[in-house]
């Protein structure tokens, strides 16, 4: 993967941009740190209680040599959203890739299950991909041209037990994916997913629980391993990269060999 990527390139000197939500830890972060490593500078999206966090995501990017920048985002907030990206496509000149990963999964059976966290899992997990496309699209739509990678997960595709509103936004954002790239696609804009397995993340070992639960997957997973967040880094670059140029609308999984559907 040492390829630098992107059309932009060939124009100039700038480098590709990539909008990450979520991006103050675990996948978002790895995510980062991982793209600014194959060339990108990165706008770096996350709650006002996280900047922190992504200050120390952006002294990382710097260190590699590419500019990144912080910004403060709600994702489940239409306002932000789009004040958010009108500023970081300013600061960047444009946004080349937007990847939708900002989440949140708090475990719960069905049956206990509180209105208000369906609610927020909704809100967090589904309007915030659909807010952050639907602010991003004039601008990639002006330039045909544009990359979007959504963060779903295997959850959509074979359900888990206590994630019956986790699995449920997932599986909608699987259904936002395909909508959006037969709407976008004749404007030059991709729209893919990527469905992470079980990832050594807060939210990957707050799911987990206990140590008969990690063994369980482990040797559940065809390699024998759960995943570091840094295992996403490929297929998103994958995605946003020339080679998947005629790719669009499609959900990978990305699971060590857990799900083959
Ligand atoms: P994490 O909890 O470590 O990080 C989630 C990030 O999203 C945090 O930075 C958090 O501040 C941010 N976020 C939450 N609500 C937000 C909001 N309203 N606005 C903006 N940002 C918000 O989780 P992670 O494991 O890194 O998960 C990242 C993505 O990957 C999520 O979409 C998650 O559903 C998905 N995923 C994770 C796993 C796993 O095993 N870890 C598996 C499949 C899918």
């Amino acid at each position: 993967m040492a390829e630098q990527n992107n059309a932009a390139n060939s124009q100039g000197t700038r480098a590709p941009a990539a909008l990450i939500t979520g991006a103050s830890r675990g996948i978002g972060k790895a995510l980062a740190i991982g793209l600014a490593g194959l060339g990108y500078d990165i706008a770096l999206a996350d709650l006002d209680s996280c900047q922190t966090g992504l200050r120390d995501v952006e002294q990382q990017i710097t260190a590699k040599g590419q500019t990144g920048r912080a910004y403060t985002v709600d994702v489940s907030r239409k306002s932000q959203v789009v004040a958010m990206i009108e500023r970081a496509s300013a600061d960047f000149g444009q946004i080349d890739l937007l990847v939708n990963n900002a989440g949140i999964l708090k475990r719960a059976l069905l049956e206990d299950l509180d209105e208000h966290d369906w609610d927020q899992h909704f809100d967090v997990n589904v309007k915030g991909v659909f807010l952050m496309c639907q602010a991003i699209t004039p601008y990639m739509k002006k330039r045909r041209a544009g990359r979007i990678v959504n963060v779903a997960s295997i959850a959509a595709r074979g359900g888990a037990v206590e994630q019956g509103h986790y699995a449920s936004t997932k599986g909608a954002v699987v259904s936002l994916t395909r909508v959006l790239a037969k709407e976008l696609g004749p404007f030059g804009i991709t729209v893919n997913a990527i469905c992470p397995g079980i990832i050594l993340t807060e939210m990957g070992r707050n799911n987990l629980g206990d140590d008969a639960a990690v063994r369980h997957w482990e040797t559940t997973t065809a390699l024998r391993r759960l995943g570091q967040p840094e295992d996403l880094v490929g297929a998103v670059y994958f995605f946003a990269s020339p080679h998947a140029d005629f790719i669009t609308g499609q959900a990978l999984n990305v699971d060590g060999g857990i799900r083959f559907n």
